[in-house]
């Protein structure tokens, strides 16, 4: 068995940082989480808050000399997921090992939207520049990655391989949601020795629940959900076909996909601590176990 399955919140923001006086409670640095399972470490989306993480690895590494190994996962490559990256102090230690996994998105593999994500003039270094080993993968929806306690991750076709998983192995498994602008964006399901966190940022609501999502995320124990703009904004807005969801959207998925508990995220960068607060209390009212989710926040399954 594993020991222990965290759940970290690093940035909580969608569209761009928003620091100030008036998001100090639930943060102002954009879409990063970040889980242990036991010694091993996955990053989902590498927006600013992946920048401290980076920063609490380095002071980690300066204490007990381990060499830094993560497996990352990008939902997609716009900016609020991918900003961090840059400044990811990690990256920039040849002692480091990054296992990158994302989508090909307008016929470009993952690791050329990643490179022309840092390329002079707008950015100092190049991806290829950077001295830790990192091997960057797409991936599809009939993947799984495979990551077992003492070997790097492996990919699987889960038709034509049919993997078993073993005790103690994380699989993550992804689902291509397409409402989200222009390419869609990829929805993760981590798991082990039966806990399960199901991540969907930058997903848009659907009349009844997006049904695909819903089975994809059936009974996890914490369902992360986009719920960026308020039905007010997303009517009035008019925020339709954005791709993002309102609160009554997630808590629509939480319950129909029977989840023990749900994280409302990707918050609109105009929220204020205040409608936060207001936003949650209203969401608990149809899901009870919801809650915002805030830059800090640890939740341990
Ligand atoms: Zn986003
Ligand atoms: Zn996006």
């Amino acid at each position: 068995m594993a020991d222990g399955f965290v759940v970290r919140f690093r940035g909580v923001r969608g569209s761009y940082p928003t620091p100030g006086p008036t998001t100090l409670r639930y943060g102002g640095n954009t879409a990063c989480v970040e889980i242990r399972v036991g010694d091993r470490l996955i990053i989902l989306d590498a927006g600013t808050g992946l920048v401290r993480l980076g920063n609490d690895l380095l002071a980690q590494h300066a204490r007990d000399r381990r060499p830094i190994v993560a497996t990352m996962f990008f939902s997609h490559t716009h900016h609020d997921h991918t900003q961090g990256f840059p400044f990811f102090r990690p990256a920039y230690l040849g002692s480091c090992t990054l296992y990158v996994f994302g989508p090909r998105t307008f016929g470009r593999d993952l690791e050329d939207a990643l490179a022309r994500a840092m390329l002079p003039p707008t950015f100092p270094k190049s991806l290829e520049e950077l001295p830790s080993f990192r091997v960057i993968s797409n991936i599809e929806d009939c993947e799984v990655i495979l990551i077992s306690p003492d070997s790097q991750p492996q990919i699987r076709n889960v038709f034509r391989d049919r993997p078993e998983i073993e005790p103690g192995t994380v699989s993550v498994r992804t689902l291509h949601r397409t409402f989200h602008p222009s390419g869609g964006v990829r929805v993760f399901r981590v798991e082990c020795d039966g806990k399960s966190v199901v991540y969907a940022s930058d997903v848009e609501g659907v009349i009844g629940g997006d049904t695909d999502l819903i089975r994809f995320a059936s009974e996890c124990d914490l369902l992360i959900h986009d719920a960026q703009y308020t039905t007010e904004e997303y009517v009035q807005g008019p925020m339709q076909g954005w791709g993002h969801s309102t609160p009554e959207m997630a808590t629509l998925v939480a319950h129909r996909a029977k989840v023990r508990q749900l994280a409302l995220f990707h918050h609109d960068p105009r929220h204020d601590d205040d409608q936060l607060d207001a936003i949650q209390a209203a969401a608990r009212e149809r899901f009870p176990n919801t809650l915002a989710a805030y830059e800090g926040l640890a939740i341990e399954l």
